[in-house]
């Protein structure tokens, strides 16, 4: 194994990305990639950079869209995903959706010409001692690996289902209905006590809630990922159909609370939602994880006192997924604190779609370059759309509540200045993603 040798592992949207950032600067890199040898439910080739599901990377408007920002800060550092995605376009709209097979086949093509990439096909069942690696094995992460990380880092730090809560903006929550209490006023500080915003219900909101709950279109598990998910993370509208009191006397009681809009009005149910990261812009609906269609979701969640006018930052879910609780377990650079030889990235870092998980390859790439040819690299900063997603999964967010995440404004620091709620909206989407192009082109240029 010669110095400047690294190691990935996976030949996905991460493990590719990762691998030709690598390359490019100089490395030699040996792709490891389990497929077509052993196989996942959800691939069906043995192809880098297959897309499992749908054939969309989302929005490409890189003005008022976060993932569309990803983009463009992905194109900016020369990414192969995103080339290969502007090559092999389809007509969509403003989303970026592109022919999978075309796609796949020109990933695979790139990474197999260049002069500095070799690739071993086979699984890997261990995290090595020695060598530099990058672990990129998305939420499909073969078992017997899944065994030997949740080894080092400990099995409860480890998830193998993620139970996605909806996350709402702290901003379009509405305060004239909703109010800021922890159950019994619980903590030593004024900030812990009033942790939680609550969103109070009557009976009759509470019984048109839980028929909506019960009508609402629901997502099947794919074969494969049969619901092992019972203990502690049931989908609300499976715990509605367990009975219509349910719900009541288990996220949604109401006991310890006091509505401090009308306090002599005992709510009959009360919705909580919990700060999502340190700088709460963003809250989680507890206990709301759902197998609702994203519509439905939408159409049902409005239904709550408070929420009516809520924007999502992402919608609920329930699927396989294995994901490291990042927060406790990776460093600033991804690199596995217990043993920085081994860093994570893609999916498994807990990160949410196509887009962010090469995205998260694209800088561990770099990273392990930097690393491995003696340079200092510290991540974007945190106003770019890479950085404050590698913020929110390396510290940012909620360690005890950690859970997979898509790219959203939510994630960026607040500019002064501007107007908030609806209204501001497009002013301030457009000053975030300005001052992202802007910081992201500064870190690129501290790179050349
Ligand atoms: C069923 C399903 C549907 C999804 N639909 C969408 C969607 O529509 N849109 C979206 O944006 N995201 C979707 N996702 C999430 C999607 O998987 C990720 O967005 C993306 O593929 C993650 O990229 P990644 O590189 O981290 O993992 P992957 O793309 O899954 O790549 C990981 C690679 O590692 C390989 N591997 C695993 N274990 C080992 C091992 N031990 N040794 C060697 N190789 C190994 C795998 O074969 C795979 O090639 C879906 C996920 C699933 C499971």
């Amino acid at each position: 194994m010669t110095q400047n040798t690294l190691h990935i592992v996976g030949g996905g949207m991460a493990g590719s990305e990762a691998a030709w950032q690598a390359a490019n600067l100089g490395l030699n890199v040996v792709l490891h990639e389990m497929r077509p040898e052993v196989e996942t439910f959800a691939h069906q080739s043995g192809k880098f950079g297959e897309m499992v599901c749908s054939n969309s990377f989302r929005s490409d408007d890189d003005e008022q869209n976060a993932v569309g920002l990803l983009h463009w800060e992905m194109r900016a550092a020369n990414g192969l995903i995103m080339a290969t995605a502007d090559k092999h376009k389809l007509p969509a709209g403003g989303a970026l959706a592109v022919d999978r097979e075309a796609f796949a086949d020109h990933v695979t093509a790139t990474l197999e010409a260049h002069p500095n990439i070799s690739v071993e096909f086979g699984e890997i069942t261990d995290l090595p001692s020695d060598g530099m690696w990058i672990f990129a094995t998305g939420p499909l992460t073969s078992p017997a690996l899944g065994e030997a990380i949740a080894k080092e880092t400990g099995a409860d730090r480890l998830a193998f289902f993620d139970a996605i809560a909806p996350i709402v903006y702290a901003e379009s929550v509405n305060m004239d209905v909703a109010w800021l209490q922890s159950r019994y006023d619980k903590g030593e500080t004024e900030e812990e006590q009033k942790a939680y915003l609550n969103c109070p219900m009557t009976k009759d909101q509470y019984e048109a809630f839980i028929d909506a709950l019960l009508a609402a279109d629901k997502t099947e598990f794919h074969e494969g990922e049969t619901a092992k998910y019972f203990d502690g993370c049931l989908p609300i509208e499976v715990m509605a159909e367990r009975g219509r009191e349910t719900l009541r006397h288990g996220p949604m009681k109401p006991i310890g609370l006091t509505n401090a809009h009308k306090p002599e009005e005992k709510a009959y149910a009360v919705v909580q939602l919990r700060r999502d990261n340190a700088l709460g812009t963003l809250y989680n609906i507890v206990g709301f994880q759902t197998k609702m269609k994203y519509g439905a979701q939408t159409e049902v969640f409005k239904m709550i006192p408070g929420l009516e006018n809520a924007s999502f930052a992402r919608l609920g879910g329930i699927h396989r997924n294995t994901f490291l609780n990042s927060p406790t377990l990776l460093d600033d650079q991804m690199r596995l604190k217990s043993r920085p030889s081994i860093r994570f990235a893609g999916q498994v870092t807990g990160v949410e779609g196509y887009v962010e998980s090469a995205a998260m390859g694209l800088l561990a790439g770099r990273m392990a370059a930097a690393e491995l040819l003696g340079r200092d690299l510290p991540p974007p900063p945190f106003t770019t759309a890479m950085g404050a997603l590698i913020n929110h999964i390396t510290g940012g967010a909620e360690a005890k509540t950690f859970q997979p995440m898509n790219v959203n404004f939510g994630l960026f620091p607040p500019l002064d200045g501007l107007r908030g709620g609806r209204k501001g909206r497009k002013e301030r989407y457009k000053g975030y993603t300005d001052r992202a192009k802007e910081d992201f082109n500064q870190w690129l240029e501290g790179q050349s």
